[in-house]
C-alpha cells in the first residue's frame, strides 16, 4: 500500500513536471513570435530611412510620413516637412 502511494505520488510529480515543461516551451515559442515582428519593425524603419524625400527626392535622413488630401502618403525629409505643414498635412 505504501508502494502505491508513492507510485502516485511520482506519477503526480511528472505530470506536473511534463506541464510546466509544456507551458514553458509554449512561452518561448510565443516570446519567439514577439521577437520577430520588432526585428521587422526594425528593419523597415532602417529602410524608411534610406527612402528618398517623395518632394526634393534627396536622401535627407529619416523621413516622416504624412498623408495627402487625395489619400496618397508621402515621405518628406526635415526641409520639406515645414512646406507640409503649411498646406495642413497630417503626419501619420
Ligand atoms: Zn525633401
Amino acid at each position: 500500500m505504501r508502494y502505491l502511494v508513492l507510485l502516485l505520488i511520482v506519477l503526480a510529480a511528472a505530470s506536473v513536471y511534463a506541464v510546466t515543461r509544456f507551458r514553458n516551451s509554449r512561452n518561448v515559442q510565443k516570446r519567439k513570435n514577439n521577437v520577430i515582428p520588432l526585428d521587422a519593425h526594425r528593419r523597415a524603419r532602417q529602410h524608411s530611412e534610406e527612402q528618398p524625400c517623395s518632394s526634393c527626392k534627396k536622401k535627407n535622413g529619416k523621413l516622416i510620413f504624412y498623408a495627402q488630401d487625395d489619400g496618397t502618403v508621402t515621405g518628406l525629409c526635415k526641409d520639406c516637412r515645414d512646406k507640409a505643414r503649411k498646406r495642413d498635412m497630417l503626419p501619420l
